[in-house]
């Protein structure tokens, strides 16, 4: 078995060879769901999936689109703008459900009643008392 934090650091020097950090995120960044299209367009069993990826190295997720085959291993164009190079236990899809920011109870993101940057309410009454105007 390899350890996860050998691999991750692997992955994080790999990064730092293949080119100058910002170049590859700058090359990658925003472009998730482009390269995912263009994949699928080449390999149409793959699926394409929405959710998070969890870099370490930034201590945060950020949104992300990548691909699945049938047995769901991950395929992701573009893996190089993460420093960890997309490891497949920091991926958390989209199952299509919110917390409310304020109540956390779970919504569908069809009965969202507002947002707010990254915040979701499921009404307005909550979106109100979040932001402490009633
Ligand atoms: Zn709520």
């Amino acid at each position: 078995m390899v350890d996860q934090n050998f691999l991750l650091l692997n992955n994080i020097m790999k990064w730092k060879l293949i080119g100058n950090d910002m170049d590859n995120y700058l090359k990658y960044r925003g472009k998730c769901r482009e390269l995912c299209d263009a994949l699928i367009k080449e390999n149409p069993d793959l699926i394409l999936v929405r959710g998070w990826y969890y870099e370490p190295l930034w201590s945060r997720e950020e949104q992300h689109w990548w691909c699945k085959d049938k047995e769901g291993n991950i395929h992701d164009p573009s893996h190089l703008q993460f420093p960890s190079c997309g490891v497949s236990e920091f991926y958390r899809e989209f199952k299509g459900l919110f917390n409310c920011s304020n109540c956390d109870k779970e919504v569908k993101e069809e009965d969202i009643g507002s947002a707010e940057g990254r915040y979701v309410f499921c009404s307005h009454k909550c979106h109100g008392k979040f932001i402490g105007v009633l």
